[in-house]
């Protein structure tokens, strides 16, 4: 294995056999705090927004990073600080981004579920725009905002259907998909808007999915929505922002996604030739900022021989790294410490008590008990989801900064786990 080819490179690469990130040696990390631990790049994150700043250099455009991805506050914080707004999905997000120096004028609403009392918190925090995605919210929201003598902003999801060519549970633009209005429905859906009095219409935007690893899906969804833009404005309902969501994809295992600023590159290219190139631009990345900045440590509690299979167990566990049992995910397993000596095939697995406790599969591996290995991309869609199944405390997080390690979150004790229930 070289080291440039790690997802996470440069800012994750061997030195002399040690796996360092940044300038900090993960060996020393895992020793001083523990695992399982999530570590994260502060470079790695602004290197991954560096890329979308490019692309948009001398363009009207906002990115507001899709904090579900990893809502932690110290990641947040690198985000606003960075200049970025935030895409939430519900009302907790909204506090975490308020916690972490963010403004509610830099926020965007996502989902479909909002709840009213969520709506009227964002209302009264006064952010930047309500991303509707079915016409009862719109109803809804309108009489929210009535009651509260507030107007409340609006761009409302359209659903392209445009296949992503992606997982089925992370692919959102289809028709099948619970997300957004149908493309047929949407003009009726602005009408209606502009007609309510607690509105305004201020966007459109899409999402068509998340690890998307091609431009030809957003292109065609680029094409749907100006299509729609073009309806909407021609019935006299002005639209001053497109945003075009998030989605897209990161090396996980050899996979090629476009870089940001070459895939905006192709869209802006686009929106110039179609005459929306001087629009005010939105998008909502989330995997992509914060992915491969990201790895979980772990230490190799068992090696147990099995009949048909060998298996390495360690201390980290779906609870802690969801993703493979959710989607059949791929994280790539590496030591933090490089050898000669020759490898073993196992399964990478948890100490919970399901079968889907898996991390990896079939991986070649040199480990004894004892050894700590990194799960590699494993800054988004990790800790967000953690849990405490099993009465597993989630990990600890610690942000690099080049040489500083900064602890972002303290490891969950079994009394915060217990601290909201009480005996009857
Ligand atoms: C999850 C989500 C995103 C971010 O998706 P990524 O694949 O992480 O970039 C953006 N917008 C919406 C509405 C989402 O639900």
């Amino acid at each position: 294995m070289t080291s440039s080819s790690l997802p996470g490179a440069p800012f994750l690469a061997y030195r002399e056999q040690h796996l360092f990130i940044e300038e900090l040696n993960l060996q020393a990390l895992a020793k001083t705090h523990g695992t399982p631990l999530f570590v994260y790049s502060k470079a790695a994150m602004l290197h991954a927004l560096a890329a979308y700043q490019r692309g948009f250099a001398g363009r009207k455009a906002k990115v507001h990073y899709a904090m579900k991805a990893n809502s932690s506050l110290g990641v947040l914080q690198v985000f606003a600080q960075a200049g970025c707004g935030f895409d939430i999905v519900s009302a907790g997000e909204l506090a975490r981004v308020l916690a972490a120096g963010g403004r509610a004028s830099d926020v965007i609403f996502s989902g479909v579920g909002k709840t009213r009392s969520e709506m009227q918190t964002a209302l009264q925090a006064g952010i930047s725009c309500f991303n509707v995605e079915s016409e009862p919210e719109l109803d809804v929201l309108s009489e929210v905002a009535v009651a509260m003598g507030k107007v409340a902003p609006v761009s409302i999801r359209v659903n392209p259907n445009v296949d992503p060519k992606t997982h089925p549970y992370i692919s959102t633009g289809l028709k099948g998909n619970k997300f957004g209005i149908a493309h047929e429905r949407t003009l009726q859906a602005y009408q209606h808007a502009a007609s309510l009095p607690g509105l305004k219409v201020v966007g459109i935007d899409c999402h068509i999915g998340s690890q998307i690893t091609t431009s030809e899906p957003y292109i065609d969804a680029l094409d749907k929505v100006l299509d729609l833009v073009e309806q909407i404005e021609a019935a006299g309902i002005p639209i001053h922002h497109l945003d075009f969501g998030g989605g897209l994809g990161i090396d996980y295992n050899g996979d090629t996604p476009p870089a940001a600023d070459t895939l905006w590159k192709k869209l802006l290219a686009r929106l110039d030739e179609r005459g929306f190139g001087d629009r005010q631009l939105m998008i909502e990345p989330g995997r992509s900022l914060v992915g491969n900045a990201g790895v979980c440590l772990s230490e190799v509690q068992f090696i147990k021989p099995g009949e048909q299979k060998n298996f390495c167990i360690i201390d980290a566990a779906m609870n802690d790294l969801p993703r493979p049992a959710m989607y059949e995910a791929f994280h790539q397993i590496v030591p933090l410490t490089l050898t000669d000596a020759s490898s073993q095939v196992y399964d990478v697995v948890g100490p919970v008590c399901e079968s889907g406790d898996w991390i990896g599969r079939d991986r070649a591996l040199n480990v004894q008990s004892g050894d700590t290995l990194a799960v590699l991309s494993a800054g988004a869609y990790c800790m967000s989801m953690a849990s405490n199944y099993n009465t597993r405390g989630r990990p600890a997080e610690v942000l690099v900064d080049g040489a500083k390690a900064h602890v972002i979150r303290q490891r969950e004790t079994v009394a915060d786990q217990m601290r909201s229930e009480s005996l009857f």
